[in-house]
């Protein structure tokens, strides 16, 4: 019953001088972090489109699937900024199983939080090199930004972790798009607080140091659906969950009113298939009504080369060993779809 100290892992700053982000990837970041912004802020009405897999378990799957969504995003840029979805930290409902490529960097072996950082570092810059899109992750562990902070465009903070004032006041010196979901428990309030908090400057403790954010004003909400007492999945991507939303935002001190509307999880009930039904609702939505148009911003979607799910060790090359996911060829049909739609 004690901490066992395993290893001293290199800082952020001793693996981004061993594995520095290519200077036409800074420049492609440079670029995508302000579509984004102008997204967020209003300026721009493209669509943003966070879409990838649940757990990027696999550097070689996700950059081919990183290729394929760079393929369609020269077909669709236009009207939409494509983000892959590469999460290589994942959060566990009770603590149990596969923890991302950071704790984990080969799924059926050994914790190697050493390796792991390398190993989630070097895939974020080849995905990136491969695809010319800068990524989306979750920034479950707070202090590990610094190892991310020149590569990722998007940033999630998880329903589990939006409470926790580490992750909001963090959040408030992040420089990129930073989408605050909804609680499993479903309280927009919460969600609210979280991104009032990230909105706002801060002075906190961080990796050792005493430190001062400006506030990050991209911060915004992302809609997953619920939990409820009775263990049911409750959507909120509704047309009237939307205009609450948007009422309760006009009644607080919060800048760029948006909101993303995450397609799986509690709201597809992980009936991923769902995904492509919900996608539409929200897009009939946005088309009934100027404001519900101007307050969702974009859709996220759990998509891999192999549609559903597997256990570890079964070995399918690109399906998801985490949640369930759309497979290849719906997703790109799908990606089409929301392009004319919008
Ligand atoms: C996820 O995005 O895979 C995830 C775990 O989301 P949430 O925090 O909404 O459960
Ligand atoms: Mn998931």
């Amino acid at each position: 019953m004690s901490f066992h100290f395993i290893q001293k892992l290199p800082t952020p700053q001793e693996i981004r001088e061993e594995y520095p982000m290519p200077e036409s990837c800074a420049k492609i970041k440079k670029e995508r972090d302000r579509e984004i912004a102008d997204i967020l802020t209003g300026k721009s009405d493209k669509f943003l489109l966070i879409i990838g897999p649940c757990s990027a378990d696999n550097e070689s799957a996700v950059c081919e699937y990183a290729e394929r969504l760079a393929a369609v995003n020269e077909k669709v840029k236009s009207r939409l900024v494509i983000v892959p979805r590469i999460y290589t930290n994942k959060p566990r409902t009770t603590g149990d199983g596969y923890k991302g490529i950071t704790s984990q960097p080969d799924p059926e072996g050994k914790t190697d939080f050493k390796a792991g950082l390398i190993a989630m570092r070097k895939m974020q810059i080849h995905a990136a090199q491969v695809s010319g899109l800068t990524a989306a992750d979750e920034m479950l562990y707070p202090e590990n930004w610094g190892y991310v902070q020149d590569i990722l465009s998007y940033v999630a903070i998880g329903a589990r972790s939006v409470e926790d004032q580490q992750h909001r006041m963090t959040v408030s010196g992040f420089d990129v798009a930073s989408g605050m979901k909804n609680p499993t428990s479903g309280d927009f309030n919460v969600m609210l607080n979280s991104v009032y908090a990230a909105q706002h400057p801060h002075s906190f403790v961080y990796r050792g140091f005493e430190v001062h954010t400006d506030g990050n004003p991209l911060a915004h909400t992302v809609l997953r659906g619920s939990v409820s007492k009775h263990g049911s999945n409750t959507p909120n991507y509704h047309y009237e969950d939307i205009m609450r939303l948007s009422d309760m935002y006009r009644e607080r001190d919060l800048v760029n009113h948006a909101c993303v509307i995450d397609t799986n999880h509690s709201n597809s009930n992980k009936q991923f298939r769902q995904q492509i039904r919900i996608a539409k609702e929200i897009l009939h939505s946005r088309s009934e009504n100027e404001e519900i148009r101007q307050i969702v911003k974009g859709l996220m979607i759990e998509s891999y080369l192999v549609e559903g799910a597997q256990k570890i060790g079964e070995g399918v090359y690109g399906k998801s060993i985490t949640d369930p996911c759309l497979g290849w060829e719906d997703s790109e049909r799908l990606i089409y779809e929301i392009a004319e739609r919008v």
